[in-house]
């Protein structure tokens, strides 16, 4: 079976040919070069209004990226026209396989935005040959294309999230439905401020930002703020990571300045203790379990905060709100 029968199958585009296949062979990196061509008769259609009309001039040939097929990647090659549109002037060609910007087809573009559902975004961007911005934009496109097409009926919980690109230095807001049974992507946008999340809530609408009953973030304040101020009804759910890494910090400050007051006395009592502390009482080595255990005899600070954040563990596996009254206003910062 031929490359273009194979081709006909997966991606038959009417109104074109695959003329003819090449295979360039460089290094680690070998491409197969499809070029397309214009069905013998057929017309091209207007890049504006899509109206089939005759065609003005050929441009110089021009690359889209395919899906890959056994680590070679795959291009089609073509020539675009520009039509001459009576309605629109001339105009460059509509074409089936690929929007006119984007060097990447169409159905490559939902490849990379169907892997990016399962591994991370420089993993769908190393394993076929394209760049983590592609691979973004592909993420970009479905959402749009869902958000248009989008149920927002019964969005009860939501999480919020942050990601870093550009080597770190930029962020993205990632807003997600968590109701079980829906969990999907619901929206993206530049930057963690404010506005960034604010426009959520604006796409989002009034009312049904009003009806979500649970939202799931970070401690980054910009989310908290923009939360307070939308989803007035939401039961804000900080994650446990986060907040026992704001234990894990006040408790390192707490023992370090302890430690240096105790030095200076001469006293060593706190030496080597950092991890004794930080660590889940079920992850300390004997060593350090005993270590601890010689310590809670002390009455220092730092062991008192450490015994606070133990008795907050606790937190975690309540199951009534009447039983952690207490604690809960200190987690959950509105209702
Ligand atoms: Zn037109």
């Amino acid at each position: 079976m031929h490359i273009r029968s194979i081709l006909n199958r997966v991606e038959k585009l009417k109104g074109f040919v695959y003329s003819s296949e090449k295979y360039v062979g460089s290094g680690d990196r070998p491409s197969l070069e499809v070029t397309v061509r214009p069905r013998k008769g057929c017309k091209g259609h207007c890049g504006s209004c899509g109206k089939k009309g005759p065609t003005y001039d050929t441009g110089d040939p021009r690359r889209f990226q395919y899906i890959p097929i056994w680590g070679i990647m795959v291009f089609f090659i073509y020539c675009m026209r520009r039509i001459d549109c009576k309605k629109c002037g001339v105009t460059t060609e509509m074409i089936p396989w690929a929007d006119g910007k984007h060097q990447l087809t169409t159905s490559f573009r939902w490849y990379l935005a169907h892997w990016a559902k399962k591994m991370s975004w420089s993993d769908v961007a190393f394993s076929f040959f394209t760049s983590w911005n592609s691979v973004y934009r592909s993420i970009e496109m479905a959402v749009e294309w869902g958000r248009k097409r989008v149920d927002l009926k019964g969005i009860k919980s939501v999480g919020v999230d942050e990601i870093q690109w550009r080597d770190g230095h930029k962020y993205l807001t990632l807003v997600y439905q968590i109701d079980q049974g829906a969990r999907r992507l619901l929206w993206i946008g530049q930057d963690r401020t404010e506005a960034t999340f604010q426009k959520f809530f604006d796409w989002l609408g009034k009312k049904r930002s009003r009806r979500i009953e649970f939202i799931c973030s970070d401690m980054w304040k910009p989310y908290i703020n923009v939360i307070r101020l939308n989803a007035t009804k939401a039961v804000h759910v900080l994650d446990r990571f986060h907040i026992m890494t704001h234990f894990s910090k006040a408790i390192d400050e707490i023992r370090a300045g302890e430690h240096r007051s105790l030095k200076d006395k001469g006293l060593e009592t706190l030496k080597h203790s950092r991890w004794c502390l930080l660590k889940r009482e079920e992850n300390l080595t004997d060593k350090q379990r005993n270590r601890l255990n010689d310590l809670l005899a002390y009455n220092l600070k730092s062991i008192r905060a450490y015994l606070l954040k133990e008795d907050f563990q606790q937190f975690w596996d309540y199951l009534s709100p009447a039983v952690s009254s207490g604690l809960k206003s200190t987690v959950i910062a509105q209702r």
